[in-house]
């Protein structure tokens, strides 16, 4: 009987038998500033990064002796990067050009108030070490990273689960753009610091990996420092079953995501492994799949009518060249995810290194894509394939499928020896995992001599124990009670305001919550649906001075309306005297009449007859002031001099 697992047959996984370890790493970014500069922690649109500097990486001898073998092949490829930055969040630390300045104090504070809300047992002094990183994203070519302490627990209702450590780091740039022979970061992230999480392996369940996730978003989220929105947290799951391997998953965007995630890696992982099983079955291993030479099939498609194998070997020196592969017969086209094959996984592997291979075949999917049944048994006879017997073919130049085809051999003998650990990116949607790097060795680290070590007294542990927030849920729903006002809109409000600015607006505008949030949060929404006008995010200092004013004049919410899309109009964020503003656009002052502002304009028309526009508009405003809009009165001058 066939040892492989199909997907489908793969319902109610029993994860205690299976023996699923899963660990999280999360990464949460800080809006203190940056951890050795004085810039801000702000992600800037592409197009104002105005400057830019290009390095090539050197590599070194490392303090053992070797020379590191990647930033070597790196350096021989000739490859660059290209940082590009502004003034306003980069400085001569974030180029590497002058040493860190001093460590921003109160990201320190939020990263160790964070751990005591972890329950952290802290080292007697914080040192800040050099770890290596020498892919480019890093300016000075290692990353500052601190570990505060570790031991730590939170209770989740499957259980306790151990936080092993956290870290305060900086983050590294940000990639705008990947080429063949250079890499274009932005370094607005760079030097952000990042406050990292590790928990340990007791998470047993896909939906306890969920709760641990959500509940440490939770203690983040209690505190002001953290940064909000898309990017500024991420989470990597580490995932291992018996028999699997430690996979470690980058890119998971959604929280409510992780349990997918974990049950598809669980699954793929089984299947991997029934995979390696039902071929020892068949007697077949690592070294003898294959005859391990390339078979020339090109004129085979002499008189091929598929589309991808002509466009490939049009050109000069194209060719098919095939590989056989013994007794594989269903095991290419075999699924581990959802229209994810075992072939799949290999032409994946295979592009990080041919990405200019697209004609990829295997037998177990042919005859398709246009490659006929008769050219099929052509091949087949042609390299005296047996019925269990398989093949993969690559049509391209000559020289690179040889060397694609290369490749994939050693691809298969690596996956059918066992399932490695590696690094792994989840797609967009949460449902499958793919190759993305293998697992990096222990992280290279030194001390970084640059910064002095922060000396931790109890006093100091004291200190910030007395400064550790409300966990954020229990704030939501205290607020929402408080101000009867829904948890999702009180949620939307956070995002925005402290509670101390939502107070303050509160008291200010003498409206109930539920009415200033509609002013707040729905009249914009309601001007970019109808007037097509992208809303503006006022500063807070206007939303105070506007509220002020409307309860002065006693605004209704048509005028509150007018006023914002005026400022909208105007694109205006902020705005100093916000009264006058309004008095010069009409919506407040001595209100002057329509027809009074005719008769006036008359008069001065009628005092100086033939003036050219010019000096009948200076007569006016002098007349009006700030009273009445220019335009306005522009327009009246025109009609009345007709
Ligand atoms: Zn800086």
């Amino acid at each position: 009987m066939s040892k492989l697992i199909s997907l489908n047959s793969l319902k109610n996984l029993d994860y205690e038998k299976i023996g699923l370890k899963c660990g999280l790493e999360i990464h949460q970014q800080l809006n203190t500033g940056k951890l050795f500069c004085k810039c801000p922690c702000e992600i800037v649109p592409n197009d104002t990064l105005d400057k830019s500097v290009e390095r090539k990486l050197r590599f070194s001898m490392s303090e053992t002796g070797d020379i590191d073998k990647a930033a070597m092949s790196e350096f021989k490829k000739g490859k660059y990067n290209i940082y590009k930055y502004n003034d306003k969040i980069a400085c001569l630390v974030d180029l590497d050009e002058e040493p860190p300045g001093k460590l921003n104090q109160r990201a320190l504070d939020t990263a160790v108030r964070v751990g005591q809300m972890m329950d952290i047992k802290f080292f007697d002094n914080f040192q800040f070490m050099r770890k290596l990183i020498i892919d480019g994203s890093v300016t000075a070519g290692f990353q500052r990273t601190c570990m505060l302490g570790l031991g730590g627990f939170i209770e989740t209702s499957f259980g306790k689960v151990n936080i092993n450590g956290i870290n305060l780091e900086e983050d590294s740039s940000r990639t705008i753009e990947r080429n063949s022979n250079h890499t274009i970061f932005a370094l607005d992230r760079q030097g952000i610091p990042l406050i990292e999480i590790t928990t340990g392996p007791q998470i047993k369940l896909p939906e306890q990996g969920f709760e641990v996730a959500k509940q440490l978003g939770n203690i983040l989220r209690s505190f002001p420092e953290t940064k909000r929105g898309l990017g500024t947290i991420r989470q990597d799951i580490n995932v291992s079953i018996i028999g699997g391997a430690r996979i470690e998953i980058k890119g998971a965007q959604n929280l409510k995501f992780i349990p997918n995630i974990i049950e598809a890696e669980v699954k793929r992982q089984l299947i991997h492994k029934s995979i390696i099983e039902e071929l020892i079955e068949r007697k077949v291993n690592a070294d003898n799949f294959s005859d391990f030479q390339i078979y020339n099939v090109t004129e085979v498609f002499k008189n091929s009518t598929s589309k991808v194998i002509l466009s490939n070997i049009k050109e000069k020196e194209g060719a098919v060249l095939a590989l056989k592969l013994f007794s594989f017969k269903g095991i290419l086209g075999h699924e581990l995810h959802e229209n994810y094959r075992f072939a799949t996984e290999i032409s994946n592997r295979n592009k990080k290194h041919f990405p200019e291979v697209k004609g990829l075949f295997h037998s177990d999917e042919l005859p398709n894509y246009g490659i006929t049944k008769e050219e099929v048994d052509n091949i087949r006879k042609l390299m005296k394939l047996k019925e269990n017997d398989s093949f993969i073919i690559v049509a391209n130049k000559k020289e690179v499928a040889e060397n694609s085809l290369n490749w994939i051999s050693q691809i298969i003998s690596d996956l059918i020896w066992e399932v490695p650990s590696e690094v792994r990116q989840v797609d967009p949607k949460g449902t499958l995992t793919t190759f993305l790097r293998p697992m990096p060795g222990a992280a290279r680290m030194y001390p970084e001599t640059d910064v002095p070590t922060f000396e931790v007294t109890n006093n100091y542990l004291e200190e910030m124990q007395k400064q550790i927030p409300e966990l954020s849920e229990k704030k939501i729903s205290r607020i929402s009670k408080d101000l009867n006002l829904e948890e999702g809109k009180v949620i939307e409000v956070l995002e925005k305001f402290s509670e101390q600015e939502i107070k303050n607006l509160l008291s200010v505008s003498k409206k109930s919550a539920s009415v200033l949030y509609s002013i707040i949060f729905d009249i914009p929404k309601d001007i970019k649906k109808r007037e097509k006008i992208e809303p503006l995010d006022f500063n807070y200092s206007l939303l105070e001075d506007l509220l002020k004013e409307s309860e002065k004049n006693n605004f209704s919410q048509t005028v509150i309306r007018d006023i914002f899309l005026s400022l909208y109009k105007e694109k205006i964020e902020s705005i100093e005297n916000f009264s006058k503003y309004l008095e010069k656009k009409g919506f407040i002052g001595e209100a002057i009449g329509e027809s009074e502002i005719e008769e006036k304009l008359k008069e001065i028309i009628e005092k100086n007859k033939g003036a050219p526009f010019g000096a009948l508009m200076g007569h006016a405003m002098k007349e009006f002031g700030s009273k009445v809009d220019g335009k306005k009165i522009s327009e009246m001058i025109k009609k009345l001099s007709n």
